[in-house]
């Protein structure tokens, strides 16, 4: 499938190749040492990144999935989980253009845009994942603005924020109907960050809970008000999987090429180990699983730009691409024997970071709900639902 992209389009995916470049630098020590990629962070503030997803009239790029996907695909062929940290960044700061009403939310925005703070994306909770209305970390109104308790889980990047953007309920037991969107500085009294999870890998991600003890803050940190909040955080999340679908698709690539040079090198029993039969069509499996995960990829892509919803082609890209850079990659470390298992060649983070990748933003398992759910939708009178 060919994409046109537009000179502007070409400059973006330019500059996001420093910041691939700047990535790949530092990904594996990062991950091994548990902190955050910050020289790639420096790059694509300094490469004018920031604000992908936000308006153009509010001092954004809004740009195209199809050009993000691109984006996405360069940086999860270096680290998928190196290239979440960036873009939990961009929902937030679209979300504020869209949401806020204050003069406050147009300085902050402003701010984020400038690189000159950090925000993440603060949902789940230790009892709330996939059912994310579940949540139960509280905000209560005060004289002076809000108090909010509670607990947070699996914030990306969470020691690294510097304003947190946590959704919570306003009304006990409400669901949905009570959920609204707050921004909470990291120095407000009160809040603590866990030590980051020990995980299968990802550690560059610096994955920790976010403790909300008696936090007070003031009125204009309420960004989206009661009842839009689970809208809000759920509105970029066909993006968000064709996002994470486009990284394994990098991931899956590089493999590929890795094991395309072991194997054209490495010789056993006199000649070089790519000439047996066994070992060409395992690759051309994995070559053939890459340019289907591609072409879904690249089709929700489009579809969400043509018509702002794509959440049946995001759940099969998410799904097929997340199995398919899990398997490939298994494939391509055991086509290199014993060296397949050396960090040093790469792919076993590679494949740590996929295996994290089915969790991420929806798991398999809800992308099968998804696409169930409009499977039997021509149904519902005869499943009497
Ligand atoms: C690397 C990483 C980074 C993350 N970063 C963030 C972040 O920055 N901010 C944030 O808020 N969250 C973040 N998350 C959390 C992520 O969004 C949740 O892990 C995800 O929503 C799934 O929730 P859960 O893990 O609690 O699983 P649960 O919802 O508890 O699900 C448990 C199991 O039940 C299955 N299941 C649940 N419901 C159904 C159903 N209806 N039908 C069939 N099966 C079902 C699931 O598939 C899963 O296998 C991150 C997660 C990961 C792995």
């Amino acid at each position: 499938m060919s994409m046109s992209f537009s000179q502007d389009e070409q400059r973006l995916l330019e500059a996001n190749d420093c910041v691939v470049a700047a990535l790949a630098g530092v990904a594996a020590e990062c991950d091994r040492d548990r902190c955050p990629p910050r020289e790639a962070w420096t790059a694509y503030v300094a490469a004018g990144l920031k604000g992908l997803l936000t308006p153009k009239d509010k001092g954004g790029h809004a740009a195209r999935a199809a050009v993000m996907t691109r984006m996405s695909e360069a940086l999860g062929a270096v680290d998928p989980i190196g290239a979440i940290t960036f873009l939990p960044q961009e929902y937030c700061i679209a979300a504020i253009a869209q949401f806020g009403q204050h003069a406050w939310h147009d300085e902050i925005r402003a701010t984020l845009l400038a690189g000159a703070k950090t925000t993440g994306f603060v949902l789940t909770e230790p009892g709330a994942g996939s059912d994310a209305a579940r949540i139960t970390t509280l905000a209560s109104r005060t004289s002076e603005g809000w108090r909010i308790d509670g607990v947070k889980a699996w914030v990306t990047n969470a020691p690294y924020i510097d304003e947190y953007f946590v959704f919570v309920q306003t009304e006990a037991g409400s669901g949905a109907a009570g959920i609204a969107g707050f921004l909470v500085p990291r120095d407000a009294p009160g809040l603590t960050v866990s030590a980051p999870y020990e995980l299968l890998g990802g550690h560059i991600g610096n994955i920790c809970d976010l403790h909300l003890d008696d936090v007070r803050i003031a009125p204009e940190r309420l960004v989206v008000p009661p009842g839009m909040g689970l809208r809000a955080a759920l509105s970029a999340i066909d993006l968000a999987r064709i996002n994470v679908a486009a990284m394994c698709c990098g991931a899956l690539a590089t493999g590929l090429a890795v094991a395309l040079d072991y194997t054209t090198q490495r010789h056993a029993f006199g000649r070089p180990i790519a000439q047996f039969q066994g070992l060409q069509w395992q690759l051309a499996e994995v070559a053939t699983d890459l340019h289907a995960s591609r072409l879904m990829t690249y089709d929700a892509a489009d579809a969400l730009d043509q018509s702002g919803r794509a959440s049946v082609e995001a759940a099969h890209a998410k799904k097929f691409a997340t199995r398919a850079a899990l398997r490939g990659l298994d494939v391509c470390m055991s086509q290199m024997g014993a060296n397949g298992l050396k960090r040093d060649c790469g792919l076993p983070r590679l494949f740590e970071h996929v295996k994290i990748a089915h969790s991420l933003d929806g798991t398999t398992d809800i992308q099968n709900v998804v696409i169930s759910r409009a499977l039997l939708a021509p149904y519902r009178e005869r499943l009497g639902a």
